[in-house]
């Protein structure tokens, strides 16, 4: 909790001074990464390149397809394939809101660790050493947009494409309501950078995977709704991955069909990990803040996308979140 009360200014220069002192960095992001941690992780790296220190990038899970174009994405190791005995002192941790999102990465942490919290997570719970929060970014990339330009880099293609990756797909290809004039901004001058953004859409947002397609084809047979149909859902079971011969990368974008249903507040996907225990991704329309939700599960994220894992009976999660997502929009209608 060393510096939660600065400025993000001031936030800025101790980040810079951590980075320019340390040497050996570990740069992890959460679980299940996404393209913001994946865009982090390598803008992180690509910094500590150009200074001339060593780093090594890791994450519990293997950085998705699609992702693997990105700045040196190939060299992000997994967790488990790590050496046992190498630890590291300088961890810098991207895009993730609590310590328990490290996963097993954190097995590669010394006892002396100091660890550095750059986010952008409204649930992010302060943990580390020094932090660099900002919840009101769009995207973890967009506060590195602001640490970049603390040192004297030079702008490249390939750094402005990392950091555009992250500012695309966490504002949903800039339709989310995080797309703010800064975003805008930023963006533009990437563009500058020689980013191609119609490339990127291509790859980022419209490519379907075939797994993808088969699994939105099995997905939208469970979807139901609550009585008001303001909450609607849908399940994966693990027989379904294992038939459409799917990967975690190929469920992103499924929860978006529920909640973008015209009257639904509130879309749901219970994704079964192991027996009796689901993945739970919300999104919200706006009227509850499903990071609220999310928490009361032990979960956490952003008002409008959040996540948790439940363990139990898929008909008792699904009772126990959808009660909780009407009790979210039933207490913002007395507002
Ligand atoms: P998704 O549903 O796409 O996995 O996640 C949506 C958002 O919620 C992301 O910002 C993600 O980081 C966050 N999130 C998802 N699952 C969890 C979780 O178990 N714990 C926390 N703290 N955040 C989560
Ligand atoms: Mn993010």
């Amino acid at each position: 909790m060393a510096n939660v009360k600065l400025t993000y200014e001031e936030q800025l220069d101790a980040m810079k001074r951590f980075i320019d002192e340390g040497d050996d960095f570990l740069v992890v992001s959460h679980v299940n990464p996404d393209g913001d941690a994946i865009s982090s992780t390598t803008a992180v790296g690509w910094l500590l390149s150009s200074l001339g220190k060593s780093y090594t990038m890791m994450n519990e899970d293997a950085c998705p397809q699609k992702f693997q174009f990105l700045w040196r994405a190939a060299d992000i190791k997994r967790a488990s394939d790590a050496d046992g005995k190498k630890k590291y002192r300088y961890v810098i941790a991207v895009d993730c809101a609590d310590y328990q999102r490290f996963g097993e990465v954190s097995a590669c942490f010394a006892d002396d660790v100091r660890i550095a919290n750059i986010d952008h997570h409204q649930t992010n719970d302060h943990y580390g050493d020094v932090q660099l929060i900002r919840p009101d970014a769009a995207a973890t990339a967009e506060i590195l947009y602001d640490l970049l330009n603390r040192f004297s880099i030079t702008w490249t293609e390939e750094i402005a494409t990392c950091i555009y990756t992250g500012l695309l797909t966490d504002t949903g290809g800039f339709r989310f309501s995080n797309t703010s004039p800064r975003v805008m901004n930023i963006a533009s001058q990437l563009l500058s950078c020689g980013v191609k953004a119609n490339e990127l859409a291509e790859q980022l947002l419209e490519r379907m995977t075939k797994a993808h397609v088969k699994l939105l084809q099995r997905a939208l047979s469970t979807l139901t709704f609550n009585a008001d149909e303001t909450v609607c859902w849908l399940s994966v079971s693990l027989a379904d991955m294992r038939e459409a011969n799917a990967k975690n990368e190929d469920l992103e974008g499924l929860v978006q069909y529920p909640r973008n249903i015209e009257g639904v507040d509130v879309g749901i996907l219970f994704k079964e990990v192991r027996q009796d225990v689901y993945k739970v991704s919300l999104r919200s329309g706006g009227r509850a803040d499903v990071s609220e939700i999310a928490q009361r599960f032990g979960g956490g994220g952003h008002a409008r996308a959040a996540g948790c894992t439940v363990e139990g009976k898929l008909e008792d999660i699904i009772r126990a979140v959808v009660a909780e997502a009407e009790k979210g929009l039933k207490a913002n209608d007395s507002i």
